[in-house]
Order: structure tokens, then C-alpha cells, then sequence
């Protein structure tokens, strides 16, 4: 499964069609979800290479279901990707993720940017600009501490009509980074075109770099490229002392991962803050 990347359709609607039953009661309480509060975010830390600080959080999206306890991400997003719920989820996550950056800068928080994942539904919306300008303006955010992470298999399933959304969250000051890199299509063409801040190298290559010596290579021209093209790289899913090592001695710029620090609630960040 590796190969086919998490945010592959086929991969899940296949997996999920098993249980039809089960699937149809998940999307129930998923409607219901965001009216009854079941929702919220963790963050997870990043963390400089070099200087080992933290320089921003990953805000993840958490359901707590009442009768079901907390359902993975892996599980419902692709049903709210497939049935569109995905996308007034998505702008609950935006809001609430800028909420909370606004209220860790006013407790006295250094102003570090703080990530939300877009869905492809999102992405393709023409009303997208909209919805990230109002989350921003009614929170008070300054956007330049506002991250979106968009998966490259996205971009370039509509390269024209997702250079120009994201031309336009880059005048909005807004930072962009290509998610799950190396697990898609990209093509080095397009790439060259994207107007994006970041590439994270997916968790499937970190995690063996210091035992296969394919993921290493591949994860060592990922770094290359990337500085290439001017950006900075993110290596996600770091578990280990060796792969910390690995990055640093690679050139790696940030690193996200368990050895740094868990996905954690708003308080447990905040006390990483202070
Ligand atoms: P992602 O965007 O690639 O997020 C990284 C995932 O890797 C997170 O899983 C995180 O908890 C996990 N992770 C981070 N460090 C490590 C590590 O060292 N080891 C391991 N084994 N895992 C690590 P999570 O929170 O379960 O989210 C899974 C996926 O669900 C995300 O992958 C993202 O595609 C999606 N997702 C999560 N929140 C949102 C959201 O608000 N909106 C959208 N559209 N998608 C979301
Ligand atoms: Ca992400
Ligand atoms: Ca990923
Ligand atoms: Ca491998």
C-alpha cells in the first residue's frame, strides 16, 4: 500500500465497499459530527534541523464520536473527501486552526506558522479565496503565519486551474507546501511552475532511509531538488535518532515526527511554547 499513497480514492473506496453498512453509518455521524462538537485539532511540532527549535505546528484533524470513541484520520477523511462533507469540515479546520494561532500569540507565543491540510475538494472550489481571506480576516491571523499543505496528486490532476488558486494564496501572503511528496505523479515541469514554499518528503521514504538504500536516495535527491528550486524541504514521520541524524547530515531543513514530539492538544503546545 505504500506505493499507492493515503490519499489514493480507489485504494479506500475498494477497502471501505466491504462493509457497506458499516460505511453508511459512519457517514450518518459524520454529518453530524461538526453541529455536535465531535471534532477537534491536535498539533503536531516542527522542528529546524540545525537549530533544533521549534518553528511551527501541523494542526491535525481529531473526531470523537460518542458512541464510537475517536475514529483515525485514514478512516472517515476519505468518506468526507467522497461525499463532499470534506469541505465545510475542512473550513471548520481552517477557522479553528487560525483561531488558535491567534490566541497562542496573544498569551505571548513567538509568531510561528501554523499548517492545515487542504482536500483536493477544496482545493478545486472557486470559492476557496474566499473562505481563507474571511478565516483570516474574522481571527485576525497575519497569513504569513498560515501554511497550506496540498498534496501534489492533487495539483496535478487540474495543473492550470490549481497554479492559479495557488498564485493567489501566495499574494495573500499565505506559505504553501507540497504534502506526501514522492508518493504522486509530480511532474519536475510543473513543479518548476508551483508557486510553493516547501516540499514534506512522505513518512513511506523517511522511515527507511537508514535501512534501504533506495529511500535514502531518493530522499537525498528530494533534498537536492528541492534547495534546486529554491525551497525548503520537510521531512515528515522522523522516529528515530539515525533518521534525525540522516536529515541533519543531508541537508534536511525541518523535521516533523514522533522523535520531535506527538500530534498533542492545544495546551500541551502551548506549554511547548512557553
Ligand atoms: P498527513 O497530512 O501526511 O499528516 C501526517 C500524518 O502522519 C498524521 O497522521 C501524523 O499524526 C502522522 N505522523 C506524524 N509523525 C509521525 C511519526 O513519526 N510516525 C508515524 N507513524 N506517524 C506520524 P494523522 O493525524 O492520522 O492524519 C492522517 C492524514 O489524514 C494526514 O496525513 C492528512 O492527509 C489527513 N488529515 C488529517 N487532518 C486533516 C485535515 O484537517 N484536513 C484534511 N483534508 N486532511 C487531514
Ligand atoms: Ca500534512
Ligand atoms: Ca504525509
Ligand atoms: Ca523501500
Amino acid at each position: 500500500a505504500k506505493e499507492l499513497g493515503r490519499n489514493n480514492f480507489a485504494f479506500f473506496s475498494a477497502e471501505m465497499s466491504v462493509n457497506a453498512t458499516e460505511r453508511l453509518g459512519m457517514l450518518s455521524r459524520l454529518r453530524n459530527a461538526l453541529q455536535r462538537n465531535e471534532f477537534l485539532l491536535h498539533y503536531q511540532p516542527k522542528v529546524c534541523l540545525k537549530t533544533g527549535r521549534l518553528v511551527g505546528a501541523e494542526a491535525l484533524l481529531r473526531w470523537h464520536n460518542g458512541s464510537h470513541g475517536p475514529i483515525p484520520p485514514g478512516r472517515f477523511i476519505p468518506l468526507a473527501e467522497e461525499s463532499g462533507l470534506i469541505v465545510e469540515i475542512g473550513e471548520w479546520v481552517l477557522r479553528s486552526a487560525c483561531r488558535q494561532a491567534v490566541a497562542w500569540q496573544r498569551a505571548g507565543a513567538p509568531p510561528l506558522p501554523i499548517a492545515v491540510n487542504l482536500s483536493p475538494r477544496q482545493l478545486l472550489r472557486d470559492d476557496l479565496l474566499d473562505v481563507v481571506e474571511q478565516a483570516l480576516r474574522d481571527t485576525g491571523l497575519d497569513p504569513a503565519c498560515l501554511e497550506l499543505e496540498i498534496t501534489e496528486t492533487v495539483i496535478m490532476r487540474d495543473v492550470e486551474k490549481s497554479l492559479h488558486t495557488l498564485h493567489r494564496l501566495k499574494q495573500l501572503g499565505i506559505g504553501i507546501a507540497i504534502d506526501d511528496f514522492g508518493t504522486g505523479y509530480s511532474s519536475l515541469n510543473y513543479l518548476k511552475r508551483l508557486p510553493v514554499d516547501k516540499l514534506k518528503i512522505d513518512r513511506s521514504f523517511v522511515s527507511d532511509i537508514t535501512t534501504d538504500p533506495d529511500d535514502a536516495a531518493i530522499t537525498r535527491a528530494v533534498i537536492s531538488l528541492a534547495h534546486i528550486l529554491n525551497l525548503k524541504v520537510v521531512a515528515e514521520g522522523v522516529e528515530t535518532e539515525a533518521q534525525h541524524r540522516f536529515l541533519l547530515e543531508n541537508g534536511c531543513d525541518e523535521v516533523q515526527g514522533y522523535y520531535f514530539g506527538k500530534p498533542m492538544a492545544h495546551q500541551d503546545f502551548a506549554a511547548l511554547l512557553a
